[in-house]
């Protein structure tokens, strides 16, 4: 049998940062990812990554910005922690082997993200998670940690009440395997395509956030999902904050630089949720161009789109047919990031024993309501390390797990009733995921109210009933993507159903989460985190304080 003391689920950098870590400490770790690991979706990050790198930045100042970018719902120890650790981790990262930009006088250079009072985003063009993530995984050889390479994750594994291993299956052979662990660290990533579009890779399918929920470790704020401005209508491709960070404009189809109206001192840089509910605003109230505003960089210098957003000229090139250099670009709020998700303390644990999280996966909670751009890569790497770490002196206390082969036999049937069913009569999966996607980002996108999350709910639990019928045309076993694709889909609609519920009790709005029925932010009832669990009858919904050490909760306008 297949056994580790720790065993890290997902190789983004929140993977392989606490592989790198929990390895460190001379004990048996392995890391298993459904794609290789440089195809995790950290690889997609464009902008940067936060730090407060300048002598006259203290990072107090970094973790106030958080703090109001979160809507105060950010847990202010976790995001002292965040904030305080960020300029030694990107120091770090360079002596790895991360070539940032350089500014004039050889020092990192910065750039401006939205919702921050100055520069503080460290980058690499328009490219920093694909280099960050090759640079680690080079970390990951040198260690010689073991690697499960697309081996999919289709269960965890839960005995008297400690996590002690997953069901796996091997997607070269269709072998289903039990890894037996002292420990597991779920960083699994986000759940973009939850909704449809989305700027998210298509492997983003949250699968780590429903197994969690099923062995008891709750989820915590799942309502808030970012939507991020600058999306392209067609797939939901990204293109970065970056640009606006480097001066590019938002503009409506009367040719208004519309953010005036919205928060005239930050304009294009106000936190994500502010400016894509004014986005939102004037495509709903006809100030469009076909459902969509446009991004404009036309009054850039030409060397700085071709030397720091090459990257999103391409994707404008590519996608849209149009050169950013000489036209604006139709762009419009699309779904982003998770910054809900399995709540953890600041050492990555769960609730469960011999569970932890870090990453997207996690909820630690530095994101609060809303994530600022760039602070995501920063929360996988102190995190990713911190979880390690802890999951370590937790494995070193306890014996190895005696885990019966029979536990294999349940995931084995589901995989086996999915195979056997007649695909003639069967349910696509496809087609229960685009009927899934369509509805989150209907009901469940920017504004939200009641009556359409209620229509959400139904529809979900609609879904999930004829998930039972789910079935696929491939019947073999060698890389068998068609059953892959059935098993993400039905741990996703658990996601959507955890979603819905916590959207449907948070009754104020806060953050990413605006209610039309109930529109301003309530501290008095609100100032607190919802965890949602999975009961046997459905989600059960609970709260949490919210930590608050230095920042009382204020006015927030930008
Ligand atoms: C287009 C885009 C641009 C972004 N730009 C920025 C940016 O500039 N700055 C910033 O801070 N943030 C950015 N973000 C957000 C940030 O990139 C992500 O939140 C972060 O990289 C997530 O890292 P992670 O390690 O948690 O997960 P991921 O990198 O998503 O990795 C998840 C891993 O889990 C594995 N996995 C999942 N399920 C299973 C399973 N069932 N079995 C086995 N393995 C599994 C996958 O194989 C993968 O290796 C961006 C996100 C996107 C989508």
């Amino acid at each position: 049998m297949l056994e580790h003391d720790v065993l890290v689920v997902g190789a983004g950098l929140a993977g392989m940062q606490a592989a790198l870590h929990a390895a460190k400490q001379g004990v048996s770790v392995a890391i298993l990812t459904k794609v290789h690991p440089v195809r995790s979706h950290s690889n997609a990050a464009q902008g940067g990554i936060n730090a407060a790198m300048e002598e006259d930045d203290p990072w107090e100042d970094h973790a106030y910005d958080t703090v109001k970018g979160s809507d105060y719902l950010g847990d202010q120890d976790a995001i002292e922690v965040l904030c305080s650790e960020a300029p030694e981790t990107i120091i770090e990262l360079e002596h790895m082997g991360v070539i940032f930009n350089r500014g004039s006088r050889g020092q990192i250079d910065l750039r401006a993200f939205g919702g921050q009072a100055r520069k503080r985003t460290c980058y690499v063009a328009d490219i920093t998670g694909q280099v960050m993530l090759h640079v680690i995984y080079e970390q990951l050889m040198k260690a010689g940690t073991q690697v499960y390479e697309e081996w999919f994750v289709t269960s965890l594994v839960r005995q008297n009440d400690a996590v002690c291993g997953v069901i796996a299956m091997d997607l070269r052979s269709g072998e289903l395997h039990l890894i037996k662990a002292k420990a597991v660290i779920l960083c699994t990533g986000g759940s973009g395509r939850v909704y449809e579009p989305s700027s998210n890779a298509l492997i983003c399918t949250g699968d780590g956030y429903a197994q969690a929920y099923r062995v008891g470790a709750p989820l915590m704020d799942m309502e808030m999902v970012q939507y991020h401005p600058t999306t392209l209508p067609g797939n939901g491709a990204l293109m970065t904050e970056g640009a606006r960070g480097e001066g590019a404009y938002l503009i409506n189809a009367n040719g208004e630089r519309f953010m005036e109206r919205y928060a005239p001192n930050m304009m294009e840089l106000a936190s994500r949720d502010v400016v894509s509910r004014a986005e939102q605003t004037e495509i709903n109230e006809g100030r469009d161009i076909n459902g969509c505003v446009l991004l404009d960089v036309r009054h850039l210098d030409r060397n700085t789109i071709m030397q720091k957003l090459s990257q999103i000229r391409e994707l404008g090139l590519e996608y849209e047919g149009i050169d950013i250099i000489e036209e604006p670009c139709p762009v419009r709020p699309g779904m982003h990031y998770m910054m809900g998700g399995i709540k953890t303390d600041i050492e990555g644990a769960t609730f469960v024993k011999g569970l932890y999280s870090a990453g997207e996966a996690a909820c630690v909670s530095v994101h609060g309501g809303n994530r600022l751009g760039a602070n995501s890569l920063l929360d996988t790497l102190v995190y990713g390390k911190r979880a390690g770490t802890s999951a370590v002196l937790y494995a070193d206390g306890i014996s190895s797990p005696d885990i019966p082969d029979s536990r294999l036999q349940e995931d084995r049937e589901h995989i086996n009733g999915i195979l056997s069913r007649n695909s003639e009569q069967g349910e696509r999966a496809a087609a229960l995921r685009l009927a899934m996607g369509q509805t989150m980002h209907q009901h469940v996108g920017v504004f939200r109210e009641q009556s359409g999350l209620e229509k959400a709910q139904d529809t979900i639990a609609t879904l999930k009933e004829r998930y039972r019928n789910v079935s696929v045309d491939d019947k073999g076993k060698v890389f068998n993507t068609d059953v892959l694709f059935a098993l993400e889909v039905g741990l996703m609609l658990d996601v959507a159903e955890a979603i819905v519920a916590s959207a449907l009790f948070r009754t104020e709005s806060r953050g990413a989460h605006y209610r039309t029925d109930f529109p301003e932010r309530n501290d008095d009832d609100w100032l607190k985190h919802t965890l949602v669990f999975s009961d046997e009858s459905g989600p059960r919904l609970e709260t949490l304080p919210v930590t608050i050490t230095q920042w009382q909760p204020a006015r927030r306008t930008y």
